[in-house]
């Protein structure tokens, strides 16, 4: 299989290609399908220092050397590039350089908060043909803790893409999975009022702990959408959410997953 490969299903609302460096993770999410995902049991995945995979530079070389990737590529599905990996990182930034050299465009994902500033020299090199995403969960502290204890801290988050977006990054937010509404629409107004972000994209809970079951879709949609148009933001409501809430009208580039890729 290529490392760098076109996702499938649902994935694939999020980038037309991605690219996992690490295959573990330290921010040990309550509600992470990577490991159901490659079929290994949780102590596998949720290790502390992942490695980068073997080889990976190396196969980088080879599969940029051979074709010109257009798309962007999302780093990453499985595992976070900014987790606290046992080598700081550093293959997240050799690969960042050979993307950049083969003029790849490149979205980055991540939960790890202040972590991805040590490349933000590496990131204004790429320009418009780069985005950086955090996934924004939980407003309440506690509650990130709680579900997601090894990540950064929701103010780390969003004082980051604040950084980013001051130093003229492109940067989105990721509101998946959604787990108590509240607590998403008040991240969504903390960044409208730190015009920190410059596309949202907006999904649900799917199929954990019957919770997603107990939730109203519908004025979750409803008011997710007062709130973005009314700040006249950029977004993108993904397919299960548009699915949950099917009497919530939406127009052109909020149900186009592509529109919002950087190329
Ligand atoms: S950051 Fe992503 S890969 Fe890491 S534990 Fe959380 S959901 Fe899983």
């Amino acid at each position: 299989m290529s490392i760098i490969y076109q996702p499938a299903g649902k994935a694939r609302e999020y980038s037309p290609k991605a690219c996992n460096i690490y295959l573990q993770c330290t921010h040990n999410c309550k509600y992470c399908y990577a490991p159901k995902a490659m079929q290994r049991n949780p102590e596998n995945y949720f290790v502390t220092n992942p490695q980068p995979r073997i080889g990976i530079i190396e196969h980088l070389k080879k599969e940029l050397g051979k074709t010109r990737i257009t798309e962007q590529v999302l780093l990453s599905f499985i595992g976070d590039c900014y987790c606290e990996t046992a080598d700081n990182s550093e293959t997240v930034r050799q690969a960042l350089e050979l993307f950049l050299a083969h003029k790849t465009p490149v979205a980055i994902l991540t939960k790890g908060g202040a972590r991805c500033l040590k490349h933000l020299d590496l990131f204004k090199r790429f320009g418009e043909h780069i985005q950086i995403g955090a996934t924004l969960t939980f407003n309440d502290e506690a509650k990130s803790l709680e579900w997601e204890s090894g990540a950064a801290t929701p103010n780390d988050r969003l004082a980051t893409l604040k950084t980013l977006h001051e130093n003229g990054i492109r940067t989105f937010a990721s509101f998946e999975p959604v787990i108590e509404p509240n607590e998403s629409l008040e991240l969504m107004r903390r960044t409208i009022a730190d015009n920190s972000v410059d596309v949202y994209k907006v999904g649900k809970l799917n199929n954990y702990m019957g919770i997603d079951k107990t939730i109203d879709w519908t004025d979750f949609l409803k008011k997710t959408v007062e709130l973005l148009r009314g700040a006249n933001k950029a977004f993108y409501i993904k397919y299960d959410l548009r699915a949950a809430a099917p009497s919530v009208k939406l127009y052109g580039n909020e149900v186009l997953s592509d529109e919002h890729n950087v190329y």
